[in-house]
């Protein structure tokens, strides 16, 4: 049986490895990598979802001592989208900062990628010093705030829950409804449900939960 060993460390090791490297080194459309997104749904169910349970966004900012304005005129904060930033009122630790946009439910949005700022660049219960804010759509570059984003879309639509609502995907090219039905629900804007969704399926077709 010895041919069987040097099939298997001449040809079938290599290109399973090949094939390893290949799938986990793919990007995502959103530039995050398939064994990021792994590491980061782990990350997601086993400390953030318990954190924040079943509080929405501004509830949780509440929580974290954040004070909130929407509506904000974004030539307030440097044309950026939103924005998380040290405050003068003591009672806070800081505050966010979310610009006026007639997209249903962005402001929801961007609250939950400025509540991760502060969950993962500056800690539970301490004061921020420092600005962090969110670029327009499209001209996110960095490879930090799409990381960010991927936590607020993960947050906000849980994947064991998109799981159940997919079941119930009607097979049509048309999934307007179907999409509208899931941003009532979650109360997210369609960019971050259909960004779920292609992320989660592309997660169960993999399968490896
Ligand atoms: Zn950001």
């Amino acid at each position: 049986m010895d041919w069987v060993i040097i099939a298997f460390v001449s040809f079938l090791f290599p290109l399973i490895a090949l094939v390893v490297f290949v799938f986990s080194s793919c990007e995502h459309s959103n530039g995050i990598t398939i064994l990021e997104m792994f590491r980061f749904e782990k990350d997601i169910q086993e400390n953030l979802l318990p954190l924040f349970g079943q509080s929405d966004c501004f509830d949780m900012a509440k929580r974290f001592k954040l004070f909130v304005a929407t509506n904000v005129d974004s030539s307030e904060i440097s044309g950026k989208e939103s924005q998380l930033g040290p405050t003068e009122q003591n009672e806070y630790n800081g505050e966010i900062l979310i610009a006026k946009t007639d997209v249903d439910y962005l402001p929801r949005f961007r609250c939950y990628h400025e509540l991760i700022h502060y969950c993962k660049d500056v800690g539970e219960g301490k004061k921020v010093c420092m600005i962090y804010g969110k670029d327009p759509q499209g001209e996110t570059q960095s490879h930090k705030e799409q990381i960010i984003n991927y936590y607020a879309a993960a947050i906000a639509v849980p994947r064991n829950s998109l799981v159940k609502d997919l079941e119930t995907r009607p097979n049509s090219k048309d999934d307007t409804q179907f999409v509208g039905e899931l941003m009532k629900k979650y109360q997210q804007p369609e960019t971050a449900i259909r960004r779920r969704i292609e992320e989660v399926s592309r997660l169960n077709r993999i399968g490896l939960f």
